[in-house]
């Protein structure tokens, strides 16, 4: 599956990382993680600081696919707001789900910070400091300093006046259970965020990140540690002795291992269909550094109530991200030769909402293969056909958070955990397939995500 097209940001702020062999022979292991993105790095990450001797396998390079097209907005809030959330999978599931969220913020900043912060910057500091380095490559700085992690507040504005329902309900289910939220009316937008817009909602507890950056950061520790890496390595089969899987590269090696996990993003569906997943894609671009005086208050997260959503952020040198406008095809031509037009569209949103962003240039568009989930929640757990094999799907917006949430479960499920029965049932990867009453409550209230 070809991933993504266009000329992709985040690479650009890191253009020499760390590179890592090929396997050349047979090897054992106690688990093997198979894709080198955020997932398989989150998971490798995961396992291997809990003891378990750990090999990481990817077939182009480390954070070569999906993950170099992510635009780094992480959330507390999903693709499905909680009040629908609840409709879909009751109360106590819903907010379980978005309080899991919170807490995958909470164990991100504190990954971030073990993986070095060489300027002793605190992340809630009120200026936003990054618990990270700049954008900018400098010789001697070590890979894990420039996560660039910083916590923002989001806005989520009503895309239309028929959408002030949605926000006050969202607000009400917000508040209720915990989270903090405040609400804005029109006027509140126009004076503090010069929006035309009649509602909006301002959450705290989010951040931004440079996915690229982390990724190779976390690998990077974890190679350092104990964690073998190979990237050109792509698993081609795999069978089964007794209850332990066995995997052959297509070089012909063999990997024996106690358990597998499976990270490898949107084409897994390549191999197997998940029931309840959606491909689509998506769109962003990036403009060059803007004055920092024209960009908006406290450089917030932005997104609206309108499905596939508007989001905007900014970055550490002061560009302005703006992803959105999902089409239906994943990959291919479809997807590629409209990469210029839905970018304009973007850059045309974008200054209709901030016409003081007018005339800055685009330096960097691209489009990605993206996924979602139907019921607003991603796909983790024990595999449906294999023993001791796990997915780790986290399709869905807010993907990088589900990816924590992934790595401590599916650690957790090897480790033999308890408390686990939750995760067993509300992410199950094939809990589609098999809840019937599930998918026609689904079918009857909406279509969720991004598309
Ligand atoms: C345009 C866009 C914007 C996004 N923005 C956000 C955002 O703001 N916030 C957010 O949280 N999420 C966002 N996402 C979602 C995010 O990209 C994904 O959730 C995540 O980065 C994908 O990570 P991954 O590790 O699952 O996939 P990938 O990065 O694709 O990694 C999977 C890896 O598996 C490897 N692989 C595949 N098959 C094999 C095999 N047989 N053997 C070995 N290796 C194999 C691939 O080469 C690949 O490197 C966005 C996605 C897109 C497309």
């Amino acid at each position: 599956m070809d991933l993504t097209t266009g000329k992709m940001l985040w690479q650009e702020s890191y253009k020499n990382p760390p590179v890592y062999p090929s396997l050349g022979e047979n090897i054992s292991c106690d688990v093997v993680v198979f894709g080198g993105g955020e997932a398989g790095a989150l998971c490798a990450y995961y396992l291997s600081e809990h003891g378990m001797d750990t090999v990481l396998v990817e077939k182009r390079k480390i954070a070569s696919g999906s993950t170099g097209a992510n635009t780094g907005l992480l959330q507390v809030s999903n693709d499905m707001p909680l009040h629908q959330m609840i409709d879909v999978h009751g109360q106590d599931d819903a907010v379980r789900f978005y309080r899991l969220c919170r807490t995958a913020l909470d164990d991100l900043e504190s990954l971030v910070r073990s993986l070095g912060n060489p300027f002793g910057n605190h992340a809630s500091d009120p200026d936003g400091d990054p618990v990270g380095g700049s954008l900018t490559e400098s010789a001697g700085e070590s890979v894990g300093s420039a996560s660039e992690f910083v916590r923002r507040e989001s806005l989520y504005f009503a895309s239309k006046a028929a959408d002030v329902k949605h926000i006050m309900d969202e607000y009400d289910s917000l508040s209720k259970h915990g989270f903090a939220v405040r609400k804005l009316n029109k006027q509140e937008l126009a004076d503090q965020y010069g929006l035309q817009k009649e509602a909006g909602l301002v959450t705290t507890g989010d951040a931004e990140f440079n996915p690229y950056r982390l990724t190779h950061a976390l690998v990077d520790h974890s190679a350092r540690k104990n964690v073998r890496v190979y990237e050109d390595t792509e698993v081609a089969s795999f069978h089964f002795r007794g209850q332990a899987p066995t995997f052959r590269t297509t070089q012909g090696n063999v990997i024996r291992a106690k358990q597998a996990v499976f990270c490898m993003g949107y084409e897994t569906q390549d191999y197997e269909k998940t029931p309840g997943a959606v491909l689509t894609s998506s769109y962003a671009m990036a403009t060059e550094p803007i004055e920092e005086s024209l960009l908006w208050k406290e450089r917030c997260l932005i997104w609206e109530t309108a499905r596939p959503y508007l989001y905007l952020r900014t970055t550490r040198d002061n560009r302005v991200i703006v992803g959105g406008l999902d089409g239906n095809a994943p990959y291919g031509r479809e997807r590629d030769e409209h990469v210029f037009d839905r970018t304009e569209q973007l850059y045309a949103e974008m200054v209709a909402l901030f016409p003081v962003l007018s005339g800055a240039r685009v330096d960097f568009r691209w489009a990605a293969t993206f996924g979602n989930s139907q019921d607003g929640v991603p796909f983790i757990g024990r595999h449906p056909a294999y023993p001791n094999c796990y997915l780790a799907l986290g399709y869905g917006g807010n993907g990088t958070v589900y990816y924590v949430i992934a790595a401590k479960v599916i650690r957790d499920m090897i480790r033999k955990a308890s408390n686990l029965a939750w995760a067993e049932a509300l992410l199950q990867p094939n809990r589609l397939r098999w809840d019937k009453a599930l998918v026609q409550k689904i079918e009857h209230l909406f279509t969720p995500g991004r598309s």
